[in-house]
């Protein structure tokens, strides 16, 4: 709640003034057992950012991070030992995230030795075990990460992150460094561990064709706020705020019927500058709703009876839904 993560920045050659960038400002949200939360944003939205501060891969600047009910915000390295078991990441690029030199056996046995709870002479069954697991050879924990596909080698980021059977697992972006046929592949991977291993995931992507299928609830950010929030039908057959419709216009439909009937919407601009984000909805410099108040007052996260959340002044579709009362000068 309240989560909070700007990086100091100084003044410089490129920096005129010493400021911060204001990754991730204000967030407030969570992850319930068994669910899939997707996170989507253009890059610099702080989806990223999120994931390590949810992780305790970065420390929040403010705000606080609670796990089963324990806060966990200020737990030093020691303290976090036992949590790290429950709490694991899935990264982005296969190529970087697995160390060349070592075997794929030293790769995924390698949160074993950390955690120094199973016996040495457990740990080559259970390597094999967590191969198989994810669809790989058992009998290749001696190969280097360079003998395998790019989607092998996500399964081995998979296969080392599920190896202390945790309950939350975090994915930053686990496909987009993939060839597209394979994605899916890995995606459906994901989905089956799920359902196999009773696991709690949050997702993070570029675009919501990739989390489509996957998740429960999807959480749609913009220049380090969550702007709108809601079950995934809810959020593609109901999106609520003007980015989330840009974003979904942006999905490829496969059906060339549909795809006639569908309007395009190009966002003109770039997404600003995390340093100085516009004042009021961040959104406003890209938004084709916008007016004055949009451009004065920031719209807070507002929660529908129905469970879904959006932050904006002028939703989409509110005929089905009651707002709160808006105060006298919107
Ligand atoms: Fe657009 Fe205004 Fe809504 Fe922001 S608050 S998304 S600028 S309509
Ligand atoms: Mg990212």
């Amino acid at each position: 709640s309240g989560l909070v993560k700007h990086f100091p920045i100084k003044k410089g050659l490129l920096q005129r003034q010493s400021g911060a960038v204001q990754a991730v400002d204000g967030l407030d949200f969570d992850v319930r057992p068994g669910e899939t939360l997707g996170v989507v944003g253009e890059s610099g939205c702080g989806k990223s950012t999120m994931g390590r501060l949810i992780t305790r891969l970065l420390e929040p600047t403010s705000g606080k991070i609670e796990f089963e009910g324990k806060d966990i915000t200020h737990l030093n390295t020691a303290q976090m030992r036992p949590m790290r078991r429950d709490v694991q990441m899935i990264f982005q690029d296969p190529y970087s995230s697995l160390n060349p030199r070592h075997t794929v056996g030293a790769i995924v046995s390698a949160p074993f030795r950390l955690q120094g709870v199973t016996p040495e002479g457990g740990i080559k069954a259970e390597v094999q075990r967590l191969l198989a697991l994810v669809g790989l050879n058992p009998e290749h924990y001696n190969r280097y990460p360079h003998e395998f596909s790019g989607g092998q080698r996500q399964r081995i980021g998979i296969a080392r992150a599920l190896a202390l059977k945790p309950k939350l697992v975090v994915a930053d972006e686990p496909v987009s460094a993939l060839d597209v046929s394979i994605q899916a592949q890995v995606v459906n991977l994901l989905d089956d561990l799920q359902d196999e291993l009773g696991l709690t995931y949050v997702i993070i992507a570029h675009d919501l064709s990739v989390i489509r299928h996957v998740s429960d609830r999807i959480a749609v950010m913009y220049l380090g706020k969550i702007v709108e929030l809601a079950d995934r039908k809810d959020l593609y057959e109901r999106p609520m705020h003007p980015y989330t419709k840009a974003l979904l216009s942006a999905v490829p439909v496969p059906d060339p019927r549909r795809r006639a009937k569908r309007e395009r919407i190009l966002l003109k601009g770039d997404v600003p500058s995390p340093i100085s984000p516009p004042s009021g909805c961040r959104f406003h410099t890209r938004c084709w709703k916008a007016t004055e108040v949009c451009k004065r007052q920031e719209p807070p996260l507002v929660s529908l009876a129905t469970g879904h959340q959006v932050a904006c002044h002028h939703p989409e579709s509110v005929s089905d839904v009651r707002l709160p009362p808006r105060g006298p000068d919107q």
